[in-house]
C-alpha cells in the first residue's frame, strides 16, 4: 500500500469506521478512477473533489462513515439517490445484494455506467431518474442512501423504505451546514438521530438529459 493510501485508511479508522468490509473495499477501490483528471493527483486525499456536471465526488473518510452506518443485511436490496461519479455506488456494490442508483445528469449516470463496467461492477443499475420520486418499480428497499441534501425527508422515498430498514439522509439548507440524519423505519413511525453535520450540493427536481 503505497503512503497516502495508508494515511486515508488510518483516517477512516480515526474516524470510527471500523467494519473490515468497508475498509477493505475502500482500500481497493482506486478512486483516481472516479474523480476528473485535473485533480487525479488529489485523489487520494481525504477530501471531496468536483466532478462534471457541477457536482463532487464525496469525501472517502464520509462515503466509509455513511456506508456503516447504513448497516447493509447481507443480500440486502440498496436505493442510492445522487450517483455523481460512482464511487459510493461501487462501496455499496461490494456490500449489498443490488444496488439501484439514481442520478438527475444524463452525463454522469453515462459516465458513472461506462466505469462500473469497466470494474466488472455487475449488480448495479444506474437510472436516469428524478429521485425526489425514489424507484417505485423495485420498491421497498432495506436501505436508502441520499447523497444530495434536501431540506425534509422526501416523502415518496421514505415510503419505499421497508419497515425495520435504515435511511441516511443530510437534510437542511443548501447553501448552509446539513445535519447527515440516521432514519429507522419502525412499524410505529420513524427514528431519527443526528449523525454529524455535513455539506453536500443540494437535490434539485428535474432530469438534465444533456
Ligand atoms: N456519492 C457521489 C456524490 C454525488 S454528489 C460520489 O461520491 O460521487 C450528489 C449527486 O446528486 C449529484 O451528482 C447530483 O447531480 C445528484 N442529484 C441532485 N439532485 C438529484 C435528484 N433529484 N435526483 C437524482 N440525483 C440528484
Amino acid at each position: 500500500m503505497n503512503e497516502s493510501k495508508a494515511l486515508l485508511m488510518l483516517k477512516l479508522r480515526q474516524n470510527g469506521v471500523s467494519n473490515p468490509e468497508i475498509l477493505k473495499s475502500i482500500e481497493t477501490l482506486d478512486r483516481s478512477f472516479f474523480v476528473s483528471k485535473n485533480f487525479l493527483s488529489r485523489s487520494l486525499e481525504d477530501i471531496a473533489l468536483p466532478i462534471d456536471c457541477g457536482q463532487t465526488i464525496s469525501q472517502p473518510s464520509l462515503v466509509a462513515f455513511m456506508t456503516q452506518q447504513l448497516e447493509i443485511p447481507q443480500r440486502g436490496k440498496v436505493l442510492e439517490i445522487g450517483t455523481g461519479s460512482g464511487y459510493q455506488t461501487a462501496i455499496l456494490a461490494k456490500l449489498s445484494s443490488r444496488v439501484y442508483s439514481i442520478e438527475r445528469y444524463k452525463k454522469l449516470v453515462d459516465r458513472a455506467k461506462v466505469r462500473l463496467a469497466k470494474l466488472d461492477i455487475s449488480n448495479v443499475i444506474i437510472l436516469l431518474q428524478d429521485g425526489f420520486f425514489g424507484y417505485s418499480a423495485q420498491a421497498p428497499f432495506d436501505r436508502i442512501i441520499v447523497t444530495a441534501a434536501v431540506e425534509e425527508i422526501p416523502s415518496l422515498v421514505i415510503n419505499q423504505l421497508k419497515i425495520g430498514g435504515i435511511m441516511i439522509v443530510p437534510v437542511g439548507l443548501s447553501n448552509q451546514q446539513q445535519s447527515l440524519l440516521k432514519v429507522v423505519k419502525t412499524e410505529k413511525g420513524l427514528d431519527i438521530k443526528e449523525l454529524m453535520s455535513v455539506r453536500f450540493v443540494p437535490m434539485r427536481e428535474g432530469l438534465v438529459k444533456v
